[in-house]
């Protein structure tokens, strides 16, 4: 049983000691305090279906005893700064996240987050090119700091600090976009960006292959050949962001730039690949990697013992129980059934994305798309009572963001789906 403090005491503590800019989903904010696979339990001990974990942390089920096993082992034999002294932990992960990647990506960098993943991978681009400039797109998401801001591009995310060198190239957004899906055309604006927005030289771009912070966005089918075409004639590198796409959740393949056919020039990652522990990596070339000899790079943390432990028993928990393959039977299962609901529904605007990696834009108007917010946030807070919690994104914040742990049954998907559907009966 649960000995800590009650909800409210947390909040105030919160309130008082913590940062004003802090937000919590829920009116009531949920206390969690265990989470066991794919669900978590509050204070009094109910359970709730995490259709959220996997954007969060979680990539083989809350505290999986494989991982856990993982990382109390490594923490009873050694923990220390990756940089000075051998270790196997950091070797043995590299090298099977190296056996993941595609083509020459075989030299791993590791961080402990997907901002520092990014930022690293802009300065390798903008090193490796002698280049500034970087493309990326509206509506993406790539960090906090000050190169990945800049990336960033919703200004509900951007601060007024300097951001240098980034232009933000159309969206091939396939909902709401103006070519609809016709990846190519939207591509054709990253020609023109090139062409009239810079010397004609280009460090690089940057994209998601599902945007995922921007509502579950799958970029235009024919976006990434065309877009990649443009910025390697300019001489740029191309950086796929897989911090939510990667690792097997799209369930078809394990990277999402695989769905576009594309290789990029460096990968990035973080979230899931850690199960919940702080684990990020920018996977490129050794040719590439070459860049960061010419200083000294340090980063005391980045690919401790303790956290590449974790990813790399996440890797064997994946094969073992064959969590792509299941992120690919139910999640296909789940957006068939709300894709249904979707028939039910006007204020359904739009249900897509692959595998667990799912969005469901609410819209009070089919024909307008006009976002339907309030209502958003209406269903989220009754289906939390009913014992599901899904996310929430996208520009105007009326996309529901499905994204559980791998490790999802058909049952849970139908809860969710029940759940959903019961909430909207009622309004
Ligand atoms: N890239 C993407 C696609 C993300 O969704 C996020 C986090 N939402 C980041 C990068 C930054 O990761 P972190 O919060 O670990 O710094």
């Amino acid at each position: 049983p649960y000995t800590g403090p009650p909800a409210d005491e947390i909040l105030a503590k919160r309130k008082e000691y913590l940062s004003p800019s802090l937000f919590h989903f829920f009116n009531k904010p949920l206390n969690v305090v265990d989470g066991k696979m794919q669900y978590l339990f509050d204070e009094n001990g109910r359970r709730y279906l995490d259709g959220f974990g996997g954007i969060a942390t979680v990539c083989c089920g809350h505290c999986h005893p494989d991982v856990v096993d993982a990382i109390v082992k490594q923490s009873n034999r050694i923990q220390h700064s990756t940089v000075l002294y051998l270790n196997h932990a950091i070797a043995d992960f590299a090298e099977a996240l190296a056996s993941k990647m595609p083509g020459n990506l075989k030299v791993v960098f590791f961080t402990n987050s997907g901002t520092e993943a990014n930022e690293l991978a802009l300065m390798i681009a903008r090193l490796y090119t002698g280049c500034h400039d970087i493309i990326s797109l509206r509506n993406a998401y790539h960090g906090n700091a000050g190169a990945t801001m800049g990336a960033t591009a919703q200004s509900s995310w951007k601060f007024n600090v300097i951001q240098s060198g980034v232009h933000h190239a159309l969206n091939p957004d396939p909902y709401r976009g103006v070519f609809g899906s016709d990846g190519e055309k939207y591509a054709k604006d990253v020609q023109d960006v090139i062409d009239f927005g810079t010397t004609g030289h280009v460090a690089g771009f940057i994209s998601e292959s599902i945007q995922g912070v921007g509502g579950i966005i799958e970029l235009a089918p024919g976006y990434l050949p065309a877009a990649y075409g443009s910025v390697k004639k300019a001489g740029g590198l191309c950086i796929a962001d897989e911090v939510q796409a990667g690792f097997g959740r799209i369930g078809s393949h394990f990277w999402g730039f695989e769905t576009q056919g594309v290789v990029p020039d460096i990968v990035t990652m973080a979230k899931g690949i850690g199960n919940g522990i702080p684990l990020g990596a920018v996977v490129t070339t050794p040719e590439i990697a070459e860049v960061l000899t010419r200083r000294s790079y340090f980063n005391t943390f980045g690919g401790n013992p303790l956290c590449t432990a974790a990813g790399l028993a996440v890797l064997k928990v994946m094969e073992k129980e064959n969590l792509q393959e299941n992120a690919l039977v139910v999640g296909s299962y789940l957006k068939k059934r709300l894709t249904e609901l979707k028939g039910k529904y006007e204020i359904i605007g739009d249900v897509r994305g692959r595998g667990l990696m799912l969005g469901v834009e609410l819209v009070t108007d089919r024909q307008q798309k006009t976002p339907a917010k309030s209502e958003s946030i209406h269903v989220m807070e009754q289906m939390k009572e009913l014992g599901v919690l899904i996310g929430k994104g996208g520009f105007y914040g009326n996309v529901f963001r499905i994204t559980p742990p791998l490790c999802i049954t058909k049952e849970d998907a139908d809860f969710l789906v029940d759940a959903m559907d019961y909430t909207m009966s009622k309004m």
